[in-house]
C-alpha cells in the first residue's frame, strides 16, 4: 500500500515505482538505489529465467551466459573459464585502485524441484533440480548491484574499479577455492557478498568451516548363499565406520557436525560387494577442529578395515575454512542495510509466508520485518567457500529474507519462495546494499585501507595456504 506522501511524489511527477517499492521514495535513496528501482522488473526476469533453468555446479552454462551477456552490454570486460571451471568468469569495468567487487552464485542443488509460491511442497519435475539456496536471486542481486555501482563510478568520476565475480558450484563448496588457485582475487582489495535467508542481517563469526571426504571400502565379491565365506564385505566395512561415527558424535565439541550419504552400498543382496562408498561431511567453528575430526575418522576408516579384512580409501574432496571476520566491511554493509532498510513485505506476503509455516508446523510468524543489530556473532551455521575468498582478500556478507522466518535454505521452501515477490524483494534490498556499500568503499580510500589492515592482523603468520591437493581439478560429484 503506498502511503499518501508517496502518491504526492507519483502525482507530481517524479519516478513512480509500483507494488513493493513504492515505500522506497526516501529522503537518504542514493542513486543506485533509484537505478535499480527503475530496472526492478529487469532483475526479477533474470532471476526467474535462472530460476527456470536450474543447473548443478559447474554446469550452470545458461546461468551464467545470461549474467555475462548483461555484463558485457554494461561495458564490462569479461574473462570466462577462471579457475579451470568453465561457468566461472571475472568481469571488470575498467582499471585502477581501490578495486572493490562482488560474488555472485548460481547454481541450483539437486531434487529441489518446487512450484513457485506454492505453500505446500509441489514439484515443477519430481526428483529435478531446483534453486533451493536462491542462488538465482544471489547472482541476480550482485549483477544488480555491480551494474548499478559502476554506474555511479561514472556519473561520479570516482576512481577504482568494480568487479563482479562469477562463481560456480557453491552448493559443492569449491567453485571459489579452483578460482583463487587460478589466480582470481589477486588484484582485488574489497569483497562484499549476500546470501537469501530468512532474516535481514549482517552475517559475522557464524559461518562454519568444512570439510568433505569419500570413505571407500574395497573387499572381495562372493556369491552371498553360495561361498560367503569367500568374500569380504566392503558394506560391512562401511557399516562398521558409520557406527564409529555415530558414537563419536557423543565426543565432539557442541559446536562440530557431522553428516554423510551413503553412495554406494553394493549391486544387489546376493553379492558380497566388493566396493561401498559414504561421503562425511565435517563441520566445526574453525578449521583446526574440522581437520581434528578428520584425523579421527581417517582412524575409524582404518579400524573398519582391520575388523572387516577390506582396504579404506579416504579421499578429500573439498574444504573450506570459516570466513574470516572484517569489521571494517561488516559496518559498511550494517549502515547501508539500516539506511534501506527490511524488504517491505505486504499482507499477501504475509499470508503466503503464514500458510507456508503452517504447512512446515512452524510458527506462524511470516516474514522478517526488521533488521537484526550488529552483532559480533551473527547468522547461521552453515558453510560456504567465501570462507577461502576471505582468507585472501577482506570481506564481509549479509543476508536478506528471502523466505519465512524459520524455513532453512536446501528445502523447496526456498524454492518456492525465490521465483515469487518475498524473494524478489530480500534481492531487491541485497542489490542496494551491495551497490551502495561499493560505492562507499570507492568513495573513501582510508576506509579500503583500514579494511586491509585489519585483513593483515587477522591473518598475521597464516599466509593462504590451498586446501585443494596439488592434483586437483574441478570435477562434479558423479551423484549429484
Ligand atoms: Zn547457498
Amino acid at each position: 500500500m503506498s502511503s499518501p506522501k508517496q502518491l504526492a511524489i507519483c502525482a507530481i511527477g517524479a519516478v513512480c515505482i509500483a507494488g513493493a517499492f513504492a515505500s522506497l521514495a526516501r529522503a537518504d535513496a542514493r542513486p543506485t538505489d533509484t537505478y535499480l528501482d527503475q530496472t526492478r522488473e529487469r532483475w526479477e526476469k533474470v532471476a526467474k529465467q535462472i530460476w527456470d533453468t536450474p543447473e548443478l555446479g559447474l554446469g550452470e552454462n545458461r546461468s551464467s551466459a545470461a549474467l555475462i551477456d548483461i555484463l558485457q552490454k554494461e561495458g564490462f570486460q569479461v574473462t570466462k573459464g577462471v579457475g579451470g571451471e568453465a561457468t566461472a568468469f571475472v568481469a571488470t569495468a575498467v582499471s585502477g585502485a581501490p578495486v572493490i567487487a562482488l560474488l555472485a552464485e548460481y547454481d541450483a542443488l539437486p531434487g529441489l524441484s518446487q512450484a513457485a509460491g506454492q505453500s505446500r511442497k509441489q514439484a515443477v519435475t519430481d526428483g529435478a533440480p531446483g534453486h533451493g539456496c536462491g542462488h538465482n536471486l544471489l547472482g541476480t542481486a550482485s549483477v544488480a548491484a555491480a551494474i548499478a555501482a559502476n554506474r555511479e563510478r561514472v556519473a561520479k568520476k570516482l576512481p577504482g574499479t568494480i568487479q563482479l565475480f562469477g562463481t560456480p558450484a557453491e552448493e559443492i563448496l569449491f567453485g571459489k577455492t579452483f578460482m583463487i588457485r587460478g589466480g582470481a582475487f589477486k588484484n582485488t582489495e574489497a569483497v562484499l557478498a549476500w546470501h537469501p535467508d530468512d532474516q535481514n542481517r549482517v552475517t559475522n563469526r557464524t559461518r562454519l568451516a568444512v570439510a568433505a571426504i569419500n570413505v571407500e571400502f574395497l573387499g572381495r565379491s562372493a556369491h552371498a548363499a553360495a561361498s560367503p565365506w569367500l568374500g569380504r564385505s566392503a558394506l560391512d566395512a562401511l557399516t562398521l565406520f558409520d557406527h564409529a561415527v555415530a558414537l563419536m558424535r557423543e565426543h565432539i565439541k557442541p559446536t562440530a557436525r557431522m553428516h554423510r550419504a551413503i553412495r554406494d552400498g553394493g549391486m544387489a543382496p546376493n553379492i558380497i560387494p566388493d566396493h561401498a562408498m559414504g561421503e562425511y561431511w565435517v563441520r566445526d567453528v574453525s578449521v583446526d577442529s574440522v581437520n581434528e575430526m578428520l584425523e579421527r575418522l581417517r582412524k575409524a576408516a582404518d579400524g573398519a578395515a582391520l575388523g572387516t579384512e577390506t582396504k579404506a580409501r579416504v579421499t578429500l574432496t573439498f574444504q573450506t575454512r570459516e570466513p574470516v571476520p572484517n569489521d571494517v566491511l561488516n559496518t559498511v554493509l550494517q549502515k547501508e542495510l539500516d539506511r534501506v532498510g527490511p524488504p517491505r513485505f505486504d499482507d499477501t506476503d504475509q499470508r503466503f509466508a503464514k500458510a507456508m509455516q503452517k504447512e512446515l508446523g512452524f510458527e506462524e510468524a511470516g516474514m522478517a520485518s526488521a533488521v537484526m543489530p550488529f552483532a559480533q556473532k551473527n547468522g547461521g551455521t552453515a558453510s560456504s567457500d567465501i570462507g577461502e575468498v576471505s582468507a585472501v582478500v577482506p570481506l564481509a556478507e549479509l543476508n536478506t529474507a528471502t523466505r519465512p522466518l524459520g524455513t532453512a535454505a536446501h528445502h523447496w521452501a526456498q524454492t518456492a519462495c525465490a521465483a515469487h515477490p518475498v524473494g524478489y524483494k530480500g534481492m531487491a534490498v541485497a542489490a542496494k546494499v551491495l551497490a551502495a556499500g561499493a560505492v562507499d568503499l570507492l568513495a573513501d580510500p582510508a576506509a579500503v585501507k583500514a579494511a586491509r589492515e585489519e585483513f593483515a592482523v587477522q591473518t598475521k603468520g597464516k599466509p593462504y595456504v590451498s586446501p585443494l591437493p596439488a592434483d586437483a581439478k574441478p570435477v562434479a560429484p558423479k551423484t549429484h
